[in-house]
Parts: C-alpha cells; sequence; structure tokens
C-alpha cells in the first residue's frame, strides 16, 4: 500500500493535471440502509458514493464533480497522496439528488465552516440550494459561492476546461447534468446518472469518442435486479450500453469506465464471470482511489 501510494505522489507531480476516483457507488452507497441482504451486509468497509477529484498541480488545488454524503472521507482519501498545501478549489454539481450534492451541508458552520467555496450549478441547481434550508445558509454565510453554469458552455479553470453537458434524468429539484473535463493532456466524460442514452440529444459513441476516458452511468447491470418498478428509476443497464458500443474497435471500448453502482450491482464483485468477460472485452469498472492523468 505505501508504495503504491508513493507511485501514485510521483504520478501526480509528474503531471500538471491528473484526475482519482473518489467513490463509485450510487447516491445510497454501500452498505445502504436497511440492505440486510450479503451486497451490504457483509461488508465492513464503506465503499463511498460516485465523485471525482480533478487535480491542478501547477495551482495546487483540487476540484470536486459531485459533493456526496462521503466527502469527509473522500477528502482524507485524496491528502493521502496530495500534499497538504493544496486546497478545494471548487465543486462542480451534476443535480439534486441526495448522492451528488448532499455533502455540501458539511462545508456549514456545524462542520468544516468552508469560506466561499465555489460551487458550479446549473440554473435550477442554484435556485434551489438559494432557496431551501439548510442549504440557503451555506449561501447566505458564504460558506460556499455559487457559480452559474450554463449548457454547453465551458468553463475555463486553472488548468481544467469544463463543460455541462445536459441529460434526460428525473429532474424533481434541478435539472442534472454530466460534465466534459480537458486537463493539460487528456479529456475525461463524467455521466453518473442518465435515464437511458436513447432519450439523450446526443450520440453516446460519438460523445466516447471524443474523450479519453469516458466515466458512465453503470448503476443496475440488468433489468431485474432490484425488488420494485425499475421503469420509475430508469438507468441505462450495462447490458444495454455495451450492446451499443459492443461494434466498437477495443481502442475505444477500453475508454469506457463504470461508474454509480448500485449496490445490488453484482457486478461490483471482481470475480463475476460477466464482469470478468467484459474486462477481457476491454471494459472498465471505476475503482475507488485509482489515479488517471489527464
Ligand atoms: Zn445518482
Ligand atoms: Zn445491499
Ligand atoms: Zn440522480
Amino acid at each position: 500500500m505505501a508504495a503504491l501510494l508513493v507511485c501514485a505522489s510521483l504520478l501526480l507531480h509528474a503531471q500538471k493535471t491528473a484526475m482519482q476516483v473518489v467513490g463509485i457507488m450510487q447516491d445510497g452507497g454501500s452498505p445502504q440502509l436497511g440492505c440486510l441482504k450479503p451486497c451490504c451486509k457483509n461488508n465492513k468497509q464503506r465503499e463511498f458514493v460516485s465523485s471525482i477529484a480533478l487535480i491542478d498541480s501547477t495551482n495546487q488545488v483540487f476540484h470536486l464533480l459531485d459533493a456526496t454524503p462521503d466527502i469527509a472521507s473522500q477528502f482524507q482519501l485524496i491528502y493521502q497522496t496530495l500534499p497538504a498545501t493544496y486546497k478545494l478549489g471548487s465543486i462542480f454539481l451534476t443535480h439534486a439528488h441526495i448522492g451528488h450534492y448532499t455533502g455540501l451541508q458539511f462545508l456549514g458552520r456545524e462542520a468544516m465552516n468552508a469560506a466561499e467555496v465555489p460551487v458550479y450549478v446549473m440554473p435550477r441547481m442554484g435556485a434551489y440550494l438559494t432557496k431551501n434550508g439548510p442549504w440557503s445558509q451555506l449561501v447566505q454565510l458564504k460558506n460556499i459561492q455559487l457559480q452559474p453554469l450554463v449548457q454547453d458552455q465551458t468553463v475555463q479553470l486553472g488548468g481544467f476546461q469544463l463543460t455541462p453537458l445536459l441529460v434526460p434524468h428525473r429532474d424533481e429539484f434541478s435539472e442534472t447534468v454530466g460534465f466534459r473535463v480537458k486537463g493539460a493532456g487528456k479529456s475525461l466524460l463524467f455521466i453518473p446518472d442518465i435515464d437511458k442514452w436513447e432519450k439523450w440529444d446526443r450520440q453516446l459513441i460519438a460523445e466516447i469518442e471524443k474523450v479519453d476516458y469516458a466515466f458512465i452511468d453503470g448503476t443496475f447491470f440488468a433489468d431485474g435486479e432490484i425488488n420494485r418498478p425499475m421503469h420509475e428509476i430508469p438507468h441505462p443497464f450495462i447490458s444495454e450500453t455495451i450492446r451499443l458500443l459492443d461494434t466498437l474497435p477495443r481502442s475505444i471500448r477500453e475508454r469506457v469506465y463504470f461508474t454509480h453502482f448500485n449496490h445490488t450491482n453484482p457486478l461490483l464483485q471482481h470475480t463475476h464471470p460477466d464482469r470478468i468477460r467484459l474486462e477481457k472485452d476491454g471494459y472498465h469498472f471505476a475503482t475507488t482511489g485509482t489515479i488517471l492523468s489527464l
């Protein structure tokens, strides 16, 4: 483990920009509250909710894609490789479902008492945080400073360029976006939540072809995985996504990293035959802690 961390920090210093996977689970994380099945019951170690840290070595800051309920532990993970001189630069939010923004609460007076952390949000997301407690208090006390995003418009932030891409999702409290991120050398697509690829006004294949890494919705492996009507919580099943992508050359398929796994997803088990088969075909399954140059 120590050797691994030394390698990781060497990699970070060699790169102007990098990314670290700091969580891979659907909003409820794992163990999920109330789950007494083997997927959670025997889970001694928490698996964090999906998030990515963008690391800018030139400016000694990191930015977070989403603020999850596991944000405190995710900070600990980040500082296992980053020197203490690095600061939280900003947070970019995808949408107002619990796994993606409620970590903001720990920036408030009861916890970190952060000062004016820029939080980049789409218009409905910003209005939601401004008008509803406890989030409105973070705005009023200036723990966070909301920064408006406009779909398809790129924000330049130190070594990174971030572009929000609107995606179809259950938009009860906010719209939903994914992000395309360009670093000093490579680029990333991050879409943790989307209802179905067919409902998107973009082509998944074309979007994967534009980037080096595509971290995409892998919530469920297949229909019937949970014991409630799955059309109420639509996601592209991994089994559907691979059907869309299977004709692609392996070099393109290798850019795909499934993430945002529900606790029930059988492919969380590294030894599952379908996971082994998909990994042989070039697909990746996001793993917490992984650092990639960007
Ligand atoms: Zn989610
Ligand atoms: Zn479970
Ligand atoms: Zn969601």
